[in-house]
């Protein structure tokens, strides 16, 4: 899971150090009832802790990430770097235009634009 997470440290201007602490910035859990979320950017500092600022409840096994895996870590982790939702800018206006052939897994954007 380390080496998904370390992708970002190409595009972005970070780096991540891991230590096992409710001191952490990014505090992840993978409470499997609760989906995968994270908040989003500065918010996290205003989680208190031990209060995850990250769920990877979809994560079945960390020592062996699927591209399914890998696409939701660097998702999330997206999110704790500040980034939103497409569909969320507000140069959308409220509206999103999905192109049906590219919109094949309904299922997940609704479980997880919440
Ligand atoms: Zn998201």
């Amino acid at each position: 899971m380390k080496l998904v997470i370390k992708e970002w440290e190409k595009y972005a201007n970070v780096s991540f150090d891991y230590i096992d602490s409710q001191d952490a910035l990014i505090r992840i859990t993978f409470n499997s009832d609760d989906g995968s979320w994270s908040l989003i950017g500065r918010d996290i500092g205003m989680a208190k802790p031990p209060d995850p600022t990250m769920n990877l409840g979809w994560i079945d096994d960390i020592e062996d990430i699927s591209e399914i895996d890998r696409g939701v870590i660097l998702h999330e982790f997206g999110h704790a770097l500040g980034l939103g939702h497409e569909h969320q800018s507000p140069s959308r206006r409220g509206v999103l235009t999905l192109k049906a052939a590219r919109a094949s897994k309904k299922s997940n954007v609704e479980a997880h634009c919440r």
